[in-house]
């Protein structure tokens, strides 16, 4: 399945796979960009001229109108956006690009400034104006859009407050936040290797410890904890902070719970969060388990900690990008045939940029553009397994935003925890069909270790992040600042119940809390990764069940986009996400790899 390739020619193993931004705007110096932002700016100001300060008094039938007036209104400013933004990623060496993305972002901002009032008097409306309203079926297809806007309502301060809070945050929280990133950014870990010490940054010497020799990884792990440990008191201090800065804000905004807030941005509600986090600790013998293989894999007698992310080898080799294509249209095809169909457009049609460039942004994305277009996908692709799994990562996502544009603008996309349902699904389709077609039985299993690998960092890692934070926010909340002593148990505390004996964690792995930016800059957040890979596996253990019926109610589900919540979404489905025996379906197809890995480790 592996093909030597010259990986090394300009543009690499894509070269001349560019994608064809024409379909938005010629180019950047495109007139009809600005003739667009002028007319949106010309609308706007006729739609605050016919509804400021009289939403309050308009029918649903009024209000319905007044919502489409909006979003037609918007659309050619997003279509503007989307291409300056594309443009700029595509070539950010380009000045040109750099000013008109600047342009279209700073026109974009005195646009929103003649509409703000929308949404501030809409979310002002006192309930029973509002319920009354959204009872109404004539505003049924904006219900959920406009019932989102009002969710923060009970939690809004008064004006003044608001300006007072969002003004202090840039010298208070937000200025901590940076000071975390700054801090990290200019640490130097120094790696002892024999008589050699070579100093690095924290990506580099994160990523030594993926190394295949033994000696580098534990190098690496002790040069980490040795630059945490050297600066813990500000990084701590920086944790300390910002955990008593989020126990206020939640009071000051009357948020009962700790996870509140972030539950509501995330649209679930707190009891799907307790269920999802019960099943997946209720399976944690499935990382020990995994782990106590590993370690005969790699011949070990126990896994250091500095041993988790060793690789399996087996499934190195380089595949052609119309290789990627193949694998990616037939595994979409096998789910599909009308999946594969849209998916094949972008590589028909040109909405993809693949080849390597200088002054390329890095990385992988799907941006979604304007309803009556299509999304664009951007990736760097250089052959290795790891980049045929994000043209199927990507193209998921792209399947899923070609598909919802028929919700329109307004109710195109989703929360973030459902937002990587159709690209994670896409990876599992090809990891799959490469299994299946795999016939080198060590190939096999390298594939299924970097898939359970993949799984169980983005499942029980976060979920053990998740259970830390918990423990963490309480102990502030009621003991009052923590010594790092404290914060180091509960890191320990919320790991050691996931590995059991399998991985040894040693003294060094109490101070790794301190260098995860999640923690600082977006508390609770871990929990949607889990949320969303459970998901996926959940839904792709009801089609090993249903076969082909699911597929229809699957695309439906994609077609709604952002439409409804996601609870409402997948109970269409029949799915109950605040069902524990929901999340159960996707953990047991996570123990069938694992024992498929077992089995052919012999
Ligand atoms: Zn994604």
């Amino acid at each position: 399945m592996s093909e030597a390739l010259d990986t090394t020619g300009a543009g690499g193993l894509a070269a001349g796979v560019r994608w064809d931004l024409s379909h938005l705007y010629d180019g950047p110096d495109d007139p009809r960009i600005d003739a667009d932002l002028d007319a949106v700016r010309d609308a706007a100001e006729a739609f605050a001229a016919r509804y400021r300060g009289r939403l309050g008094s308009l029918s649903a039938a009024e209000l319905a109108e007044a919502v489409d007036g909006l979003e037609a209104l918007n659309e050619p400013a997003v279509r503007a956006g989307a291409f300056s933004q594309l443009l700029f990623a595509g070539d950010t060496a380009t000045a040109r690009h750099g000013a008109l993305m600047q342009h279209v972002m700073e026109r974009s901002t005195e646009i929103r400034a003649h509409l703000i009032f929308f949404e501030l008097e809409w979310v002002g409306l006192d309930d029973s104006r509002a319920d009354a309203l959204l009872a109404d079926p004539a505003l049924a297809k904006r219900r959920h859009m406009l019932a989102s806007m009002r969710r923060y309502r009970p939690h809004v301060l008064s004006e003044p407050e608001e300006r007072l809070l969002e003004e202090t945050a840039n010298t208070g929280s937000r200025a901590f936040a940076r000071l975390f990133d700054e801090t990290m950014a200019g640490m130097r870990f120094a790696v002892e290797r024999g008589d050699e010490t070579e100093e690095m940054g924290e990506e580099e010497v994160l990523s030594l410890l993926y190394a295949p020799e033994r000696d580098t990884r534990r190098a690496a792990a002790a040069a980490l904890t040795r630059g945490l440990k050297q600066n813990h008191r500000p990084l701590h201090f920086i944790f300390n902070t910002l955990v008593q800065d989020k126990a206020v804000g939640d009071r000051l905004r009357s948020y009962p719970g700790m996870m509140d807030s972030r539950n509501l941005a995330n649209e679930i509600e707190g009891a799907s969060v307790d269920s999802l986090i019960e099943a997946a600790v209720g399976r944690y013998d499935l990382v020990a388990r995994y782990y106590r293989l590993k370690a005969r894999l790699l011949g070990l007698e126990r896994l250091e900690d500095y041993d988790r992310y060793a690789p399996i080898s087996g499934a190195e080799g380089v595949r052609s990008f119309d290789r990627a294509r193949e694998i990616v249209l037939s595994a979409y095809g096998d789910f599909s045939p009308d999946m594969a169909d849209i998916a094949r457009r972008f590589f028909d049609e040109r909405w993809i940029d693949a080849e390597l460039r200088p002054g390329k942004r890095g990385g992988a994305f799907c941006a979604s553009t304007v309803p009556d277009l299509h999304p664009y996908v951007l990736l760097n692709y250089t052959g290795n397994l790891r980049d045929v799994m994000t043209v199927a990562h990507e193209l998921g996502h792209g399947v899923h935003q070609y598909l919802a544009r028929s919700q329109g603008l307004f109710e195109q996309d989703t929360p973030l925890t459902t937002a990587e349902t159709a690209s994670v699904f896409g990876e599992m389709l090809v990891f799959r069909r490469l299994m299946r077609e795999e016939g080198d039985a060590s190939v096999r299993l390298a594939l299924l270790c970097g898939k359970l690998e993949d799984a169980f960092a983005t499942v029980f890692r976060q979920i053990a992040m998740t259970r830390f934070e918990q423990t963490l926010h309480a102990a502030r909340r009621e003991e009052g600042e923590l010594p790092v002593e404290r914060v180091n148990e509960l890191w320990m505390a919320a790991n050691r119940p996931m590995f059991g004996d399998s991985v040894q964690l040693s003294d060094d792995y109490a101070w790794w809390w301190l260098y995860i930016p999640h923690f600082v800059h977006s508390p609770f957040y871990c929990y949607a990764y889990a949320f969303g890979e459970l998901l996926v596996l959940a839904l792709l253990h009801r089609y090993d069940e249903d076969g082909d019926p699911f597929v229809p109610r699957y695309l439906d589900l994609l077609r709604a986009g952002g439409s409804d919540s996601p609870n409402a979404l997948l109970a269409r489905m029949d799915l109950d996400i605040g069902d524990p025996g929901f999340w159960s379906g996707g953990l047991a197809i996570l123990e069938g790899m694992l024992a498929e890995a077992e089995a052919l480790a012999g």
